[in-house]
């Protein structure tokens, strides 16, 4: 365990970004507008130096390839073990534990079924005002949180230790599981850090 204390919010966390693929570097300035040190990870000794992780939005099919081909599948496993991982969108589908249409390889850090491209090429992109449950107003601040979904996943099932933060339409659009968040919109497009910082609250001298 590294000797700092505990920490509010993004300060003097370094956080990775997995960089194989997909919309990293809107993460990495999100990551700094909430105060912490965004890293981009592309290999295993990369990830070992970062204190929690975000695997982007993108093209989860890719990124799956893209891990496997920089043997980094059993890394993310080992670390997501101690620390936190945050997945939006592809990441979103990676970390799931069941994925459909169609059916594909997911890491199961968060009890979830998940349906990929699920609201439809037409409408395939969208921005949407959430009302984020108290949950979430109470740990990262109130307020109406602007979600922008890109050929977004739906989460269809949570199994009982997922915790819904925030919904659209009646599905979970934002849930967590003990250390590990998921949002299926893309918080990094937007100037509100709250999603980003109640990720970073989840990273603690436990988890370091
Ligand atoms: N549709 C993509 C997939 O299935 C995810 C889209 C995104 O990350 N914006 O992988």
């Amino acid at each position: 365990m590294k000797t700092h204390g505990v920490k509010t919010h993004g300060v003097n966390k370094r956080v990775g970004i997995l960089a194989l693929q997909g919309d990293f570097e809107a993460h990495a300035q999100a990551l700094a507008r909430a105060g912490a040190e965004p890293v981009l990870v592309r290999t295993a000794a990369g990830m070992e130096t970062v204190d929690g992780l975000i695997i982007p939005g993108g093209e989860s099919t890719t990124m799956l390839k893209l891990l496997e081909l920089m043997d980094l599948k059993e890394a993310l496993r080992r670390f997501a073990a101690r620390r936190p991982v945050f997945g939006t969108c592809a990441g979103a589908i990676l970390l799931a534990a069941e994925v459909r249409n169609p059916a594909q390889e997911c890491f199961a850090l968060l009890d979830l079924t998940v349906e990929r491209n699920a609201y439809g090429r037409q409408i395939a992109s969208s921005i949407a005002q959430l009302e984020p449950a108290a949950a979430f107003e109470q740990r990262a601040g109130a307020g109406t949180l602007e979600a922008v979904f890109i050929r977004a996943p739906i989460i269809r099932r949570t199994g009982p230790e997922v915790h819904v933060l925030a919904e659209y339409k009646g599905n979970p659009v934002l849930v967590e599981q003990g250390r590990h968040v998921v949002a299926t919109f893309h918080p990094e497009l937007t100037q509100d850090s709250r999603v980003h910082e109640l990720f970073l609250a989840k990273i603690s001298p436990e988890t370091i």
